[in-house]
């Protein structure tokens, strides 16, 4: 968030000799502390070996996708906005790009932002759509209900019926390789064909018959797609 304040800058900073204070403020949350050597940074973002960063910098999109991507810096839970025009954009790029290029891996994220943004809105915590339990949103994946790598492109624009929040804790897994799926009348049931230990049991019990909010008329298919594709006899 910006703001101008002369009267809480001058509170916080004084003034200088012409009485003027630095009233352009912005706020900042979530706020991770890094340790990155001069010598690492500047290998990344291609500056003199000798070069050191002083002050507060702010990189372009080039610069900052590459130490994302070298780092592992990305946290969704920044909520980039990411407008639907950019996110058709961004899909219909997607296909042809070369998957182990950083700008794959920066419009790959710009796809995740919006639909997070879209599941989450601004929410901290929120449910999962297998198990109903609340989880703080970095333990959440936007699932894609029929996998991903098998949606057409309209059926990717199709985001208000194609993902669902699955928890990091085991429904996104469980869900993904088979183990667990969405029957024809919306409820959570288990696949006898896929070896079940002790601990999937205690997992999925309490789970399964519990009925699916995100299964509906639109989305129905996409949960029948995901279970055509695991051959469960239903
Ligand atoms: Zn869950």
């Amino acid at each position: 968030m910006k703001f101008n304040n002369y009267d809480l800058a001058k509170n916080l900073w004084g003034v200088d000799e012409n009485n003027n204070t630095w009233e352009n403020i912005y706020l900042v949350t979530d706020i991770e502390m890094i340790d990155v050597s001069y010598d690492r940074l500047n290998k990344i973002l291609g500056y003199k070996d000798n070069y050191v960063i002083q002050g507060l910098q702010v990189l372009d999109e080039i610069k900052s996708n590459k130490l994302f991507e070298v780092l592992e810096l990305y946290n969704y839970s920044l909520n980039e906005p990411v407008s639907i025009d950019d996110y058709k954009n961004t899909l219909s790029n997607l296909e042809n790009a070369d998957k182990l290029d950083t700008e794959y891996m920066a419009r790959r994220r710009k796809e995740q932002s919006f639909l997070r943004n879209y599941l989450f809105g601004n929410d901290k915590y929120f449910e999962c759509g297998i198990c109903g339990e609340k989880f703080p949103i970095d333990m959440l994946i936007t699932a894609h209900i029929k996998k991903r790598s098998y949606c057409s492109n309209d059926e990717k624009l199709d985001y208000k019926n194609i993902v669902m929040p699955m928890c990091k804790l085991g429904c996104d897994d469980l869900y993904e390789k088979g183990y667990i799926f969405v029957d024809g009348s919306g409820n959570i049931s288990l696949n006898r064909d896929r070896p079940i230990t002790q601990k999937i049991s205690q997992y999925v019990d309490p789970i399964i018959g519990k009925r699916c909010k995100y299964y509906n008329e639109q989305s129905s298919k996409y949960f029948k797609a995901n279970v055509d594709r695991h051959k469960i006899e239903v």
